[in-house]
């Protein structure tokens, strides 16, 4: 069975490791940074099969070099970015074959947050980047809302026990301003309850699941009452499509301060 596990990188990023034991393998998600993750192979006595890139953000990326200075790996990554170190470019319905893993990751293109953006998706995880997170969104750099719309409903159309990944420990942050959009979601008010006792305990509140960020979620419950009613009090008019209250979410979610 696939193991993932977070190397914290930065402030709030995590780097997704994909090991398989007693394999030595691990296969890198998204190495901002190059030496936390080459601490870890080389305590652990890992040898790096792969790495595999979301999208081009440095905080993403900027470790790569670093990593194939010390072992010349291939690097998967968005066809549609360009980004010096990927030579193995990939887009939806690709197909990632990790055979020293035992693992095959479907390729799903989800733009909005950049403009190539791709997630991994597993057997019952999904490697998802900056598209969904923990309880909110990526923020919208070079897509539209309609294509970030689009791209986070192909991720809620996964199965609801599938683990979502992400790459930043944002979920916090992104609960508390879930709960000005859904003041009355009970088990928003119980997720987010439980969110503060993980992080005391230091632990990652990353993976969720794809139920729970249904029921809490604010941008996958854009087709909602309770968020179109807080869309369209906040916008002040009628917004008759999810894409439109996707959008005034997102506006209201770059504007707030907590
Ligand atoms: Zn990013």
């Amino acid at each position: 069975m696939p193991l993932l596990e977070p190397i914290p990188a930065f402030s709030d990023n995590y780097v997704w490791l994909i090991t398989d034991p007693p394999s030595p393998t691990v296969v890198v998600i998204d190495p901002g940074e190059a030496s936390l993750v080459t601490e870890a192979i080389q305590k652990r006595k890992l040898e790096l099969a792969a790495i595999l890139l979301t999208h081009h953000h440095g905080d993403h990326v900027g470790g790569v070099e670093e990593l194939l200075r010390a072992r010349k790996v291939p690097v998967f990554g968005p066809a549609r970015e360009s980004i010096s170190t990927v030579d193995h470019p990939v887009k939806g319905g690709d197909v990632v074959s990790l055979p020293d893993l035992g693992l095959d990751l479907e390729v799903l293109d989800v733009p909005g947050h950049t403009a190539g953006h791709i997630a991994y998706r597993g057997p019952d995880f999904a490697l998802v980047g900056d598209t969904l997170f923990a309880g909110g969104c990526g923020r919208v750099f070079e897509g539209t809302p309609e294509q970030m719309h689009t791209s986070l409903t192909r991720l809620a159309n996964l199965p609801g026990e599938t683990q979502i990944y992400c790459a930043h420990e944002y979920t916090i942050a992104n609960l508390r301003f879930a709960r000005e959009v859904e003041p009355h979601n009970d088990s928003l008010e119980k997720r987010l309850e439980a969110a503060h006792r993980t992080r005391a305990e230091g632990q990652p509140t990353v993976p969720s699941t794809i139920t729970e960020e249904l029921e809490t979620n604010p941008f996958l419950r854009c087709h909602t009452p309770a968020v179109i009613a807080a869309a369209e009090a906040r916008a002040g008019l009628d917004l008759p499509t999810a894409v439109d209250v996707f959008a005034v979410i997102r506006g209201w979610k770059d504007g707030w301060q907590g």
